[in-house]
């Protein structure tokens, strides 16, 4: 990369209203077969253009042709009945009805490659490209074949590896896993998790990059952090093991956030995607105040390596209010290049 403080967006934005319910999490579609097949790469293009107008540096599908940032990639697997349906607890957050394990899980087929390579085909700017991860995956499902959480992990280490490497060969420049699970389960993070997050990433010659964070800003989400105290460390316990990792890139969230910048020390020497907007929140933050954030966040990595980013995905949002946001983004890291210039 190029480019001083390349922005880019950690995951999701709003789908337009003709494609599916705005604002909602795992809204259904509202085409079916071959235009619901064209309208979602129609709103790839704009969610694209958005992006671009907007001045964002390291570009995405805006996830537009999924539903939902786990269950999308799930669905394509076999071993997993979706018919099947059990009540769990995800994250130790909030009820889901969820679909079962029945068997050995496999990818017969690919399930976002071909996105992946009509994106490339729409642009030359680097394209990132987000994944669930191990652990955040088995944490949305109920398991009735592997009985062990481990095990299963290293199942979808290994399906996501395959996933990863074709989208790699697609012409990928990043590709990001979602794991919002390593800020919940701090002794299996350590014991297996990040091994797993690794296994994933094994091989990959493009960049890696692993998203956490305290989630979309849905009610469960906000309950959970009015209990989380003053000073939100959970980072502090998966930090050090990711520090040593394979992982190129940590993407956390910083904005309005209770987490103590000074966390961000614990993985010197890694690339730090800092979450420098709120997407719990329609107030669109001023050029100023994400330069504030990306100012705070300088003490703790050098400037090469600090890319400037949301705090997490923005599917929940309005459209406006995302659009607005990602100007922000773009803006503020333009002022503190100014600054780093001058
Ligand atoms: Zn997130």
């Amino acid at each position: 990369m190029k480019t001083l403080l390349p922005t880019s967006t950690a995951g999701s934005l709003p789908k337009p209203s003709w494609l599916a319910q705005p604002e909602t999490l795992w809204s259904p579609w509202k085409l079916r077969d071959e235009e619901l097949d064209e309208g979602r790469q129609d709103a790839l293009r704009l969610s694209l253009d958005d992006q671009r107008q907007a001045g964002i540096d390291i570009v995405s599908d805006g996830e537009q042709t999924r539903q939902h940032f786990v269950t999308t990639f799930i669905e394509q697997l076999s071993g997993v009945d979706f018919e099947k349906r059990q009540t769990v607890r995800i994250r130790n957050r909030y009820d889901a009805s969820v679909p079962t394990v029945v068997g050995v899980v496999d990818r017969p087929k690919s399930v976002f490659v071909e996105d992946a390579k009509f994106l490339r085909r729409q642009t030359d700017q680097p394209i990132k490209w987000a994944l669930p991860g191990p652990m955040t995956m088995i944490d949305t499902l109920y398991d009735d074949h592997y009985k062990s959480r481990e095990k299963l992990a290293w199942e979808f280490a290994r399906l996501l590896n395959e996933e990863a490497r074709e989208l790699e060969a697609a012409g990928v420049d990043i590709i990001q896993f979602d794991e919002p699970a390593f800020n919940v389960f701090f002794d299996e993070v350590n014991d297996w998790g990040v091994a797993t997050l690794e296994r994933a990433a094994e091989g990959l010659k493009c960049e890696t990059a692993v998203h956490i964070c305290y989630g979309y800003g849905i009610k469960a989400n906000t309950d959970w952090k009015k209990t989380l105290g003053s000073q939100w460390r959970q980072y502090e316990k998966a930090f050090p093991r990711l520090q040593t990792s394979n992982i190129d890139i940590i993407s956390l969230e910083c904005q309005n956030s209770r987490v103590p910048m000074d966390l961000i020390e614990l993985i010197r020497g890694k690339k730090v995607m800092v979450g420098a907007i709120d997407v719990a929140t329609d107030t669109i933050e001023t050029p100023e105040e994400v330069a504030d954030t990306l100012r705070k966040a300088l003490q703790f990595v050098d400037a090469d390596k600090l890319y400037p980013s949301t705090n997490c995905g923005m599917a929940p949002l309005s459209r406006d209010v995302a659009r607005g946001k990602l100007k922000a983004l773009s803006a503020g890291a333009g002022i503190i290049r100014k600054e780093l210039s001058a």
